[in-house]
Protein backbone atom coordinates (compact mmCIF):
# COMPACT_ATOMS: atom_id res chain seq x y z
CA UNK A 1 0.00 0.00 0.00
CA UNK A 2 1.40 3.31 -1.43
CA UNK A 3 1.38 6.44 1.25
CA UNK A 4 -0.62 8.61 -0.72
CA UNK A 5 -3.89 9.82 0.73
CA UNK A 6 -6.56 12.31 -0.89
CA UNK A 7 -9.44 13.45 0.18
CA UNK A 8 -12.58 14.40 -1.34
CA UNK A 9 -14.32 17.21 0.39
CA UNK A 10 -17.41 18.64 -0.38
CA UNK A 11 -19.74 20.85 1.09
CA UNK A 12 -23.60 19.65 1.54
CA UNK A 13 -24.92 22.98 0.30
CA UNK A 14 -26.55 21.84 -2.93
CA UNK A 15 -26.94 18.92 -5.21
CA UNK A 16 -24.51 17.22 -6.83
CA UNK A 17 -22.71 18.39 -9.78
CA UNK A 18 -20.64 17.58 -12.65
CA UNK A 19 -17.83 19.81 -11.14
CA UNK A 20 -17.82 18.43 -8.12
CA UNK A 21 -18.30 14.54 -9.25
CA UNK A 22 -15.13 15.61 -11.85
CA UNK A 23 -12.82 16.80 -8.60
CA UNK A 24 -14.26 13.63 -6.80
CA UNK A 25 -13.24 11.50 -9.82
CA UNK A 26 -9.92 12.99 -9.91
CA UNK A 27 -8.80 11.92 -6.51
CA UNK A 28 -10.45 8.55 -6.35
CA UNK A 29 -8.53 7.90 -9.68
CA UNK A 30 -5.54 9.13 -8.22
CA UNK A 31 -5.79 6.94 -5.23
CA UNK A 32 -6.71 3.76 -7.19
CA UNK A 33 -3.67 4.44 -9.51
CA UNK A 34 -1.26 4.79 -6.52
CA UNK A 35 -2.79 2.16 -4.42
CA UNK A 36 -3.14 5.05 -1.99
CA UNK A 37 -6.22 5.57 0.01
CA UNK A 38 -9.17 7.78 -0.79
CA UNK A 39 -10.56 9.80 2.20
CA UNK A 40 -14.53 11.21 2.07
CA UNK A 41 -14.41 13.84 4.47
CA UNK A 42 -17.68 16.47 4.72
CA UNK A 43 -17.00 19.65 5.02
CA UNK A 44 -20.24 21.12 7.01
CA UNK A 45 -18.93 23.78 9.02
CA UNK A 46 -21.38 26.41 7.89
CA UNK A 47 -24.25 24.71 9.62
CA UNK A 48 -26.91 27.26 7.84
CA UNK A 49 -26.33 26.24 4.39
CA UNK A 50 -26.05 22.23 5.01
CA UNK A 51 -28.53 19.75 4.66
CA UNK A 52 -28.68 16.08 5.43
CA UNK A 53 -30.50 15.74 2.15
CA UNK A 54 -27.71 17.11 -0.02
CA UNK A 55 -25.45 15.01 2.13
CA UNK A 56 -27.25 11.49 0.98
CA UNK A 57 -27.22 13.60 -2.16
CA UNK A 58 -23.70 12.93 -2.53
CA UNK A 59 -23.05 9.72 -0.62
CA UNK A 60 -26.10 8.11 -3.67
CA UNK A 61 -24.06 9.62 -6.31
CA UNK A 62 -20.55 8.93 -5.01
CA UNK A 63 -21.76 5.42 -4.84
CA UNK A 64 -23.70 4.89 -8.11
CA UNK A 65 -20.57 6.41 -10.03
CA UNK A 66 -18.37 3.46 -8.38
CA UNK A 67 -16.48 5.84 -6.36
CA UNK A 68 -15.74 4.33 -3.44
CA UNK A 69 -14.49 5.56 -0.09
CA UNK A 70 -11.75 4.06 2.03
CA UNK A 71 -12.46 5.98 4.61
CA UNK A 72 -15.04 8.57 5.96
CA UNK A 73 -18.43 8.55 6.55
CA UNK A 74 -20.48 5.09 7.21
CA UNK A 75 -17.31 3.06 6.57
CA UNK A 76 -14.91 4.64 9.09
CA UNK A 77 -11.72 5.03 9.57
CA UNK A 78 -8.41 5.89 11.91
CA UNK A 79 -8.87 9.60 11.30
CA UNK A 80 -12.30 10.43 11.89
CA UNK A 81 -14.17 11.76 12.68
CA UNK A 82 -15.32 12.58 8.99
CA UNK A 83 -18.20 15.56 8.97
CA UNK A 84 -16.17 18.57 9.96
CA UNK A 85 -19.70 19.17 12.38
CA UNK A 86 -18.15 17.01 14.32
CA UNK A 87 -14.80 17.85 14.71
CA UNK A 88 -14.83 20.89 16.72
CA UNK A 89 -12.60 19.62 19.59
CA UNK A 90 -9.70 18.90 16.93
CA UNK A 91 -10.09 22.29 15.98
CA UNK A 92 -10.25 24.22 19.60
CA UNK A 93 -6.70 21.83 19.68
CA UNK A 94 -4.94 22.88 17.16
CA UNK A 95 -6.16 26.54 17.73
CA UNK A 96 -4.74 25.77 21.00
CA UNK A 97 -0.90 25.13 19.30
CA UNK A 98 -1.33 28.34 16.61
CA UNK A 99 -1.96 30.67 19.99
CA UNK A 100 1.19 28.87 21.97
CA UNK A 101 3.29 29.54 18.86
CA UNK A 102 2.33 33.20 18.95
CA UNK A 103 0.61 33.07 15.45
CA UNK A 104 -3.20 34.03 16.72
CA UNK A 105 -4.50 37.52 18.25
CA UNK A 106 -7.80 38.25 18.87
CA UNK A 107 -10.10 41.37 17.37
CA UNK A 108 -13.90 42.37 17.24
CA UNK A 109 -14.42 38.86 19.18
CA UNK A 110 -12.96 37.16 16.28
CA UNK A 111 -9.62 35.05 15.98
CA UNK A 112 -7.16 36.18 13.29
CA UNK A 113 -3.96 34.42 12.08
CA UNK A 114 -0.95 36.49 12.26
CA UNK A 115 1.27 36.32 9.53
CA UNK A 116 5.08 36.94 9.91
CA UNK A 117 6.40 40.10 9.43
CA UNK A 118 5.97 44.20 9.24
CA UNK A 119 3.79 45.54 9.38
CA UNK A 120 1.76 48.78 7.81
CA UNK A 121 -1.08 51.07 7.10
CA UNK A 122 -2.40 51.81 3.62
CA UNK A 123 -5.18 53.24 2.15
CA UNK A 124 -7.54 50.28 0.34
CA UNK A 125 -9.12 52.28 -2.46
CA UNK A 126 -11.19 49.36 -3.32
CA UNK A 127 -12.28 48.67 0.25
CA UNK A 128 -12.43 52.39 0.95
CA UNK A 129 -10.76 52.16 4.54
CA UNK A 130 -7.24 51.91 5.70
CA UNK A 131 -5.84 48.42 5.89
CA UNK A 132 -2.92 46.85 8.20
CA UNK A 133 -0.68 44.79 5.44
CA UNK A 134 2.04 42.72 6.19
CA UNK A 135 5.54 42.73 4.62
CA UNK A 136 5.78 39.05 3.46
CA UNK A 137 7.37 36.90 0.60
CA UNK A 138 5.64 35.48 -1.63
CA UNK A 139 4.19 32.31 -1.12
CA UNK A 140 5.32 29.42 -3.37
CA UNK A 141 3.10 26.74 -4.58
CA UNK A 142 4.43 23.85 -6.62
CA UNK A 143 1.45 22.76 -8.13
CA UNK A 144 1.32 19.32 -10.13
CA UNK A 145 -0.78 20.48 -12.61
CA UNK A 146 -0.72 24.49 -12.88
CA UNK A 147 3.45 24.21 -12.08
CA UNK A 148 5.05 27.01 -10.20
CA UNK A 149 2.66 29.34 -8.79
CA UNK A 150 3.60 32.38 -6.19
CA UNK A 151 0.68 34.65 -4.23
CA UNK A 152 1.87 37.32 -1.72
CA UNK A 153 -0.36 36.88 1.20
CA UNK A 154 0.11 39.97 2.85
CA UNK A 155 -3.30 40.19 5.28
CA UNK A 156 -4.04 38.52 8.43
CA UNK A 157 -7.33 36.56 7.95
CA UNK A 158 -9.95 35.51 10.38
CA UNK A 159 -9.84 31.73 11.48
CA UNK A 160 -12.64 31.59 14.18
CA UNK A 161 -15.61 34.33 13.32
CA UNK A 162 -17.21 36.05 16.40
CA UNK A 163 -19.84 33.89 16.85
CA UNK A 164 -17.41 31.13 17.46
CA UNK A 165 -17.22 29.11 14.04
CA UNK A 166 -14.52 28.32 12.81
CA UNK A 167 -13.58 29.36 9.01
CA UNK A 168 -12.88 27.12 6.03
CA UNK A 169 -9.03 27.96 5.42
CA UNK A 170 -8.90 26.77 8.85
CA UNK A 171 -10.99 23.34 8.74
CA UNK A 172 -9.56 22.85 5.82
CA UNK A 173 -5.98 23.07 6.14
CA UNK A 174 -6.19 21.61 9.92
CA UNK A 175 -7.92 18.03 8.59
CA UNK A 176 -5.57 17.84 5.43
CA UNK A 177 -2.80 17.63 8.69
CA UNK A 178 -4.95 15.70 11.03
CA UNK A 179 -6.26 13.11 8.10
CA UNK A 180 -2.59 13.24 7.09
CA UNK A 181 -3.30 14.11 3.54
CA UNK A 182 -0.30 14.32 1.10
CA UNK A 183 -1.86 15.60 -2.26
CA UNK A 184 -4.48 17.98 -2.66
CA UNK A 185 -6.57 17.59 -5.48
CA UNK A 186 -9.35 20.39 -6.06
CA UNK A 187 -10.81 22.72 -8.45
CA UNK A 188 -9.15 25.30 -9.62
CA UNK A 189 -11.40 28.53 -8.19
CA UNK A 190 -9.58 27.66 -4.60
CA UNK A 191 -6.26 28.17 -6.12
CA UNK A 192 -6.13 31.39 -4.62
CA UNK A 193 -7.14 30.20 -1.13
CA UNK A 194 -3.83 28.06 -1.39
CA UNK A 195 -1.02 31.19 -0.35
CA UNK A 196 -3.87 30.97 3.10
CA UNK A 197 -3.24 27.36 3.63
CA UNK A 198 0.09 27.00 3.00
CA UNK A 199 1.27 29.63 5.53
CA UNK A 200 -1.38 28.19 8.02
CA UNK A 201 0.69 24.89 7.00
CA UNK A 202 4.11 26.02 8.05
CA UNK A 203 2.40 28.00 10.95
CA UNK A 204 1.61 24.50 12.53
CA UNK A 205 4.12 22.81 11.66
CA UNK A 206 2.94 20.43 8.94
CA UNK A 207 4.36 19.10 5.92
CA UNK A 208 3.11 20.75 2.99
CA UNK A 209 0.61 18.52 0.95
CA UNK A 210 1.49 18.43 -2.92
CA UNK A 211 -1.18 20.32 -4.68
CA UNK A 212 -2.76 20.08 -7.87
CA UNK A 213 -5.52 22.66 -8.92
CA UNK A 214 -7.60 21.03 -11.99
CA UNK A 215 -8.83 23.21 -14.60
CA UNK A 216 -12.57 24.77 -14.73
CA UNK A 217 -15.47 23.50 -16.24
CA UNK A 218 -16.71 25.62 -18.80
CA UNK A 219 -20.44 25.89 -19.71
CA UNK A 220 -21.95 24.11 -22.90
CA UNK A 221 -22.54 27.34 -24.61
CA UNK A 222 -20.88 31.18 -24.19
CA UNK A 223 -17.88 32.22 -21.65
CA UNK A 224 -17.78 31.00 -17.93
CA UNK A 225 -17.53 28.55 -15.53
CA UNK A 226 -20.59 25.70 -15.67
CA UNK A 227 -22.48 26.49 -12.23
CA UNK A 228 -25.06 24.19 -10.83
CA UNK A 229 -28.14 25.80 -12.42
CA UNK A 230 -26.11 25.59 -15.94
CA UNK A 231 -28.67 22.47 -17.55
CA UNK A 232 -27.44 18.99 -17.34
CA UNK A 233 -24.84 19.91 -14.13
CA UNK A 234 -26.38 17.70 -11.76
CA UNK A 235 -25.56 14.09 -11.40
CA UNK A 236 -28.49 12.52 -10.13
CA UNK A 237 -30.56 14.20 -13.52
CA UNK A 238 -28.52 11.57 -15.35
CA UNK A 239 -29.04 8.72 -12.96
CA UNK A 240 -32.50 9.51 -13.44
CA UNK A 241 -32.47 9.25 -17.04
CA UNK A 242 -30.92 6.05 -17.08
CA UNK A 243 -27.49 7.43 -18.25
CA UNK A 244 -24.92 4.39 -17.48
CA UNK A 245 -22.50 5.63 -14.38
CA UNK A 246 -19.50 4.02 -16.36
CA UNK A 247 -20.36 6.14 -19.29
CA UNK A 248 -20.62 8.87 -17.02
CA UNK A 249 -17.68 8.32 -15.23
CA UNK A 250 -15.47 8.16 -18.64
CA UNK A 251 -16.55 11.19 -19.92
CA UNK A 252 -15.71 13.22 -16.54
CA UNK A 253 -12.31 11.54 -16.70
CA UNK A 254 -12.03 13.33 -19.86
CA UNK A 255 -12.88 16.60 -18.90
CA UNK A 256 -9.18 17.97 -17.92
CA UNK A 257 -7.62 14.47 -19.06
CA UNK A 258 -6.36 12.67 -21.49
CA UNK A 259 -4.59 9.45 -21.90
CA UNK A 260 -1.75 10.81 -23.90
CA UNK A 261 -3.33 9.39 -27.21
CA UNK A 262 -7.21 10.15 -29.20
CA UNK A 263 -8.92 7.46 -27.58
CA UNK A 264 -11.98 8.25 -25.44
CA UNK A 265 -13.67 5.64 -24.93
CA UNK A 266 -12.21 2.95 -22.23
CA UNK A 267 -12.96 0.94 -19.42
CA UNK A 268 -12.43 2.05 -15.91
CA UNK A 269 -9.33 -0.30 -15.47
CA UNK A 270 -7.52 1.45 -17.97
CA UNK A 271 -8.41 4.69 -17.03
CA UNK A 272 -6.81 4.10 -13.38
CA UNK A 273 -3.83 2.38 -14.85
CA UNK A 274 -2.78 5.76 -17.28
CA UNK A 275 -3.98 8.25 -14.95
CA UNK A 276 -1.72 10.58 -13.84
CA UNK A 277 -1.84 14.27 -12.11
CA UNK A 278 1.15 15.37 -14.91
CA UNK A 279 -1.49 14.15 -17.72
CA UNK A 280 -4.24 16.85 -16.09
CA UNK A 281 -4.22 19.68 -18.37
CA UNK A 282 -3.99 23.06 -17.99
CA UNK A 283 -6.53 24.44 -20.17
CA UNK A 284 -10.17 24.44 -18.78
CA UNK A 285 -12.38 21.57 -20.18
CA UNK A 286 -15.69 22.45 -21.84
CA UNK A 287 -19.07 20.58 -20.91
CA UNK A 288 -20.40 18.88 -23.96
CA UNK A 289 -23.83 17.13 -23.24
CA UNK A 290 -24.00 15.54 -27.06
CA UNK A 291 -20.25 13.99 -26.05
CA UNK A 292 -22.06 12.86 -23.00
CA UNK A 293 -25.02 10.73 -24.59
CA UNK A 294 -22.62 9.61 -27.05
CA UNK A 295 -20.34 8.01 -24.90
CA UNK A 296 -23.24 6.71 -23.24
CA UNK A 297 -24.75 5.07 -26.42
CA UNK A 298 -21.75 3.68 -27.03
CA UNK A 299 -21.95 1.81 -23.57
CA UNK A 300 -25.47 0.80 -24.06
CA UNK A 301 -24.67 -0.59 -27.38
CA UNK A 302 -22.26 -3.00 -25.54
CA UNK A 303 -24.23 -4.31 -22.40
CA UNK A 304 -25.27 -7.86 -22.48
CA UNK A 305 -28.30 -8.65 -22.73
CA UNK A 306 -29.15 -9.19 -19.51
CA UNK A 307 -27.89 -5.91 -17.99
CA UNK A 308 -29.98 -3.83 -20.62
CA UNK A 309 -33.46 -5.35 -19.99
CA UNK A 310 -32.50 -4.94 -16.32
CA UNK A 311 -31.80 -1.02 -17.29
CA UNK A 312 -34.77 -0.81 -19.14
CA UNK A 313 -37.27 -2.17 -16.34
CA UNK A 314 -35.50 -0.24 -13.64
CA UNK A 315 -36.59 3.14 -16.13
CA UNK A 316 -39.32 1.96 -16.86
CA UNK A 317 -40.78 1.16 -13.23
CA UNK A 318 -39.62 4.36 -12.08
CA UNK A 319 -41.93 6.09 -14.70
CA UNK A 320 -45.32 5.56 -13.06
CA UNK A 321 -47.09 8.28 -14.72
CA UNK A 322 -45.84 7.00 -18.19
CA UNK A 323 -48.68 4.94 -19.15
CA UNK A 324 -46.45 3.51 -22.31
CA UNK A 325 -43.87 2.26 -19.48
CA UNK A 326 -47.06 0.85 -17.56
CA UNK A 327 -47.96 -0.94 -20.34
CA UNK A 328 -44.88 -2.68 -21.37
CA UNK A 329 -43.90 -3.22 -17.59
CA UNK A 330 -48.02 -5.33 -17.56
CA UNK A 331 -46.50 -7.72 -20.61
CA UNK A 332 -45.01 -11.02 -20.69
CA UNK A 333 -41.58 -10.70 -19.42
CA UNK A 334 -40.33 -12.19 -22.36
CA UNK A 335 -41.84 -10.48 -24.60
CA UNK A 336 -40.46 -6.90 -22.97
CA UNK A 337 -37.19 -8.50 -23.51
CA UNK A 338 -37.28 -9.63 -26.62
CA UNK A 339 -38.52 -6.06 -27.86
CA UNK A 340 -36.01 -4.07 -25.59
CA UNK A 341 -32.83 -5.77 -27.31
CA UNK A 342 -34.93 -5.81 -30.44
CA UNK A 343 -34.22 -1.85 -29.41
CA UNK A 344 -31.01 -1.69 -28.02
CA UNK A 345 -28.94 -0.62 -31.29
CA UNK A 346 -31.51 1.45 -32.46
CA UNK A 347 -31.86 4.08 -29.75
CA UNK A 348 -29.72 6.56 -28.22
CA UNK A 349 -30.40 6.60 -24.01
CA UNK A 350 -32.73 4.43 -22.14
CA UNK A 351 -35.50 7.20 -21.67
CA UNK A 352 -36.22 6.93 -25.24
CA UNK A 353 -37.51 3.34 -24.68
CA UNK A 354 -41.00 4.42 -23.27
CA UNK A 355 -42.03 6.16 -26.46
CA UNK A 356 -40.05 3.96 -29.10
CA UNK A 357 -41.38 0.56 -28.02
CA UNK A 358 -45.28 2.08 -27.14
CA UNK A 359 -46.88 0.48 -30.28
CA UNK A 360 -45.10 -2.81 -29.13
CA UNK A 361 -47.19 -2.76 -25.72
CA UNK A 362 -50.70 -2.18 -27.59
CA UNK A 363 -53.35 -2.22 -30.10
CA UNK A 364 -54.54 0.98 -29.70
CA UNK A 365 -51.64 2.88 -31.34
CA UNK A 366 -51.92 5.92 -33.34
CA UNK A 367 -51.29 5.97 -37.28
CA UNK A 368 -48.91 8.78 -38.27
CA UNK A 369 -51.25 10.33 -41.41
CA UNK A 370 -48.31 12.55 -43.02
CA UNK A 371 -46.26 8.88 -43.04
CA UNK A 372 -49.57 7.14 -43.77
CA UNK A 373 -50.42 9.49 -46.65
CA UNK A 374 -46.87 9.44 -47.68
CA UNK A 375 -47.17 5.76 -47.83
CA UNK A 376 -50.70 5.10 -49.72
CA UNK A 377 -49.33 7.58 -52.18
CA UNK A 378 -46.87 5.41 -53.89
CA UNK A 379 -47.39 2.16 -55.87
CA UNK A 380 -50.72 -0.57 -54.43
CA UNK A 381 -49.44 -1.02 -51.05
CA UNK A 382 -52.93 -2.22 -49.95
CA UNK A 383 -52.01 -5.09 -52.73
CA UNK A 384 -48.85 -5.66 -50.71
CA UNK A 385 -50.25 -5.96 -47.55
CA UNK A 386 -52.92 -8.63 -48.94
CA UNK A 387 -49.81 -10.68 -50.73
CA UNK A 388 -48.09 -10.62 -47.16
CA UNK A 389 -51.47 -11.69 -45.44
CA UNK A 390 -51.58 -14.18 -47.94
CA UNK A 391 -47.96 -15.91 -47.78
CA UNK A 392 -46.89 -14.39 -43.84
CA UNK A 393 -48.78 -18.15 -42.67
CA UNK A 394 -46.03 -19.99 -44.51
CA UNK A 395 -43.35 -18.25 -43.50
CA UNK A 396 -40.38 -19.31 -41.12
CA UNK A 397 -40.63 -17.17 -38.52
CA UNK A 398 -37.51 -18.44 -36.37
CA UNK A 399 -35.16 -15.47 -37.36
CA UNK A 400 -34.91 -12.44 -38.82
CA UNK A 401 -33.46 -13.71 -41.68
CA UNK A 402 -35.56 -16.44 -42.30
CA UNK A 403 -38.21 -13.95 -42.81
CA UNK A 404 -36.05 -11.91 -44.80
CA UNK A 405 -35.95 -14.73 -47.55
CA UNK A 406 -39.68 -14.93 -46.85
CA UNK A 407 -40.57 -11.62 -47.85
CA UNK A 408 -37.48 -11.23 -50.64
CA UNK A 409 -38.74 -14.88 -52.50
CA UNK A 410 -42.71 -13.06 -52.43
CA UNK A 411 -40.87 -9.88 -53.60
CA UNK A 412 -39.13 -12.14 -56.10
CA UNK A 413 -42.35 -13.71 -57.54
CA UNK A 414 -44.20 -10.86 -58.10
CA UNK A 415 -41.01 -9.00 -59.88
CA UNK A 416 -40.38 -6.61 -57.05
CA UNK A 417 -38.69 -5.93 -54.34
CA UNK A 418 -38.23 -5.93 -50.51
CA UNK A 419 -38.86 -2.28 -50.12
CA UNK A 420 -42.08 -2.59 -51.69
CA UNK A 421 -43.37 -4.54 -48.74
CA UNK A 422 -41.27 -3.02 -46.23
CA UNK A 423 -42.82 0.60 -45.60
CA UNK A 424 -46.25 -0.56 -45.78
CA UNK A 425 -45.71 -3.20 -43.30
CA UNK A 426 -44.27 -1.14 -41.01
CA UNK A 427 -46.51 1.40 -40.99
CA UNK A 428 -48.99 -1.40 -40.78
CA UNK A 429 -47.39 -2.48 -37.64
CA UNK A 430 -46.62 0.41 -36.14
CA UNK A 431 -48.05 3.51 -37.31
CA UNK A 432 -45.06 5.48 -38.15
CA UNK A 433 -41.58 4.86 -40.34
CA UNK A 434 -39.15 4.84 -37.97
CA UNK A 435 -38.10 1.52 -35.82
CA UNK A 436 -36.28 -1.32 -35.85
CA UNK A 437 -35.69 -3.96 -38.59
CA UNK A 438 -38.97 -4.71 -40.41
CA UNK A 439 -38.07 -8.31 -39.59
CA UNK A 440 -37.24 -8.15 -36.26
CA UNK A 441 -40.31 -6.45 -35.65
CA UNK A 442 -42.52 -9.07 -37.07
CA UNK A 443 -40.73 -11.94 -35.49
CA UNK A 444 -40.92 -10.46 -31.90
CA UNK A 445 -44.52 -9.43 -32.49
CA UNK A 446 -45.37 -13.16 -33.56
CA UNK A 447 -47.59 -14.42 -36.30
CA UNK A 448 -50.75 -13.64 -35.14
CA UNK A 449 -50.27 -10.35 -33.47
CA UNK A 450 -49.09 -9.61 -37.14
CA UNK A 451 -51.55 -10.46 -38.92
CA UNK A 452 -54.11 -9.04 -36.83
CA UNK A 453 -52.39 -5.47 -37.70
CA UNK A 454 -52.35 -6.03 -41.35
CA UNK A 455 -55.90 -6.76 -41.37
CA UNK A 456 -57.00 -3.88 -39.31
CA UNK A 457 -54.48 -1.82 -41.39
CA UNK A 458 -56.21 -2.64 -44.56
CA UNK A 459 -59.66 -2.61 -43.08
CA UNK A 460 -58.80 0.96 -41.88
CA UNK A 461 -57.88 2.23 -45.40
CA UNK A 462 -60.52 0.64 -47.19
N1 LIG B 1 -15.29 22.17 0.80
C1 LIG B 1 -14.48 22.69 -0.25
C2 LIG B 1 -15.33 22.75 -1.50
O1 LIG B 1 -16.37 22.11 -1.57
C3 LIG B 1 -13.27 21.79 -0.44
C4 LIG B 1 -12.05 22.48 -0.85
C5 LIG B 1 -10.88 21.54 -0.92
O2 LIG B 1 -10.99 20.50 -1.58
O3 LIG B 1 -9.88 21.81 -0.29
O4 LIG B 1 -15.01 23.43 -2.42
Amino acid sequence: MSHVRVRFAPSPTGFFHIGSARTALFNWLYARHTGGTFVLRIEDTDKERNSEAFLNVIYDSLTWLGMTWDEGPKVGGNFGPYRQSERTEIYREYLAKLTAAGRTYEKDGAIWFKLLGERYEVFDEHRKKTVTKVKTEPTVIDDQIRGRVERVEDEDFVIFRSDGNPVFHFVNVVDDIAMQITHVIRGEDHLSNTSKHVELFKALGAPVPQFAHIPLILKQNGPGKMSKRDQGALVEEYQRRGYLPEALVNFLSLLGWNPGDDREKMPIAEIIRLFDLPGVNQSNARFDDKKLAHMNMAYLLEQPADRFVSLARDYFSRQTENPAAQAALAADPAYFREVMLLSQPKIKGVEELPAYTAYFFTEDFAIDAKVRDKVLGKGDPQARLRELIEALPAFDLSSDTAIEEGIKSLATAKSLGFGDYQSVARLALSGTNVGPSITGMIRVLGRDRTLARFERFLASVG
